[in-house]
């Protein structure tokens, strides 16, 4: 029989050794009578130490067995009945409070993966919403020369602007190392045309009238549109100047091509004069004066040039643009100069990574 105990406290002590219930110290180690108590406690579900309760079961067991075996033998025949039936209700209050502490054990168990699994799936949805943020499309427009949405970002304001960071053929560059060859003359074909002007937020822009054209090879553009950086964005052996005009022209197929015309300070330009003339008086709203304004004005006589392939300046940086640097710079008069930099102190993108791309001069 006291085996069985001995079994049983140790099942109910590897049941009870998890619980996480508080408990207060026994006096089961106190004496016999203590042990009793705590014996007790655990048959009739009372919290108490795990470590006592082997303790006490076992003290109870010996108790029982040093009591048996002190009697007179006659007495122990008459005693042992009503031990036996002692024993068998102990034994089924040990095996109820037993089962009691598993089902308790198990419930523990299903509440602890149950948060186990609700913490698990709240990961995994965080997860997935960064991952979704960061594969979102972005579709920003707003950009600038500076701070937050300047030129380190671009690519981070929209996702069609991709290129601005990550493209290797960008403009502008540092026009240096050229290869000198006879490159192919560029016939102008420039006009008197109508025009609208526009200050976009980036620049003062001009759209001119159809019929202006660039030819260079076999290759015809149009000109689309001309506007204004300072300083210069190109730089030619590290040199740049105080300006630059950009004039922007598309061929048939919808290739483009910039040219670029460096400006100084000198004397009066009277394409410049013409547009500054008819500056709009509100942002983003294009005006369309009627009269003429002939953009070969802004052309130097002489025709060398640097080329290479780059990109646009500004989001979204689109590749594939063929650049016509010209040599020869030209001139904008002092007022001139100091009008547009009230407007736009610093409109150039900083210089862009050549990555050993072939660049050509006239010699
Ligand atoms: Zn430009």
């Amino acid at each position: 029989m006291r085996h069985l105990i001995a079994l049983l406290a140790c099942s109910l002590v590897m049941a009870s050794a998890s619980a996480s219930d508080p408990a207060p110290k026994s006096s089961a180690d106190k004496a016999t009578d203590g042990k009793t108590a705590t014996v007790k406690a655990i048959l009739e579900g009372k919290p108490v130490a795990a470590k006592t309760d082997i303790k006490a079961l076992a003290a109870a067991a010996d108790t029982r067995t040093a009591a048996a075996a002190a009697r007179p033998a006659p007495a122990a025949a008459n005693s042992s009945a009503g031990e036996e039936q002692s024993e068998v209700e102990l034994s089924v209050r040990i095996a109820e409070r037993l089962a009691q502490l598993r089902e308790q054990q198990a419930a523990r168990a299903a509440a602890a993966a149950k948060a186990r699994k609700a913490a698990e799936a709240k990961r995994r949805k965080e997860a997935e919403a960064a991952i979704a943020a960061a594969s979102k499309p972005k579709n920003g427009t707003h950009w600038t020369y500076e701070g937050e949405y300047g030129p380190a970002n671009w690519s981070n304001i929209n996702s069609a602007w991709a290129k601005c960071n990550t493209g290797n053929r960008q403009s502008p560059i540092d026009l240096r190392d050229g290869i000198k060859v006879d490159l192919e003359h560029i016939a102008f074909d420039y006009r008197p045309s109508s025009f609208s002007e526009i200050d976009n937020g980036h620049t003062i822009q001009v759209t001119v009238g159809g019929g202006n054209f660039l030819t260079v090879g076999n290759m015809t553009y149009e000109l689309q549109q001309f506007h204004f950086h300072r300083p210069s964005e190109e730089r030619i052996n590290g040199k740049g100047t105080e300006m630059v005009i950009h004039f922007v022209h598309r061929s048939y197929e919808g290739k483009l091509l910039v040219l670029a015309v460096l400006l100084e300070r000198g004397k009066a330009n009277p394409l410049i004069q013409t547009v500054w003339n008819n500056l709009p008086l509100e942002k983003h709203q294009a005006v369309s004066p009627s009269i003429l304004l002939d953009p070969s004005e802004a052309l130097p006589e002489k025709r060398e040039y640097f080329t290479y392939m780059g990109s646009l300046t500004e989001p979204p940086c689109t590749e594939d643009v063929l650049w016509i640097v010209m040599k020869q710079t030209m001139q904008a008069s002092p007022a001139q100069m100091a009008l547009f930099s009230r407007l736009y102190p610093l409109n150039a993108r900083p210089i862009q990574p050549s990555n050993g791309r072939m660049i050509k001069e006239s010699h």
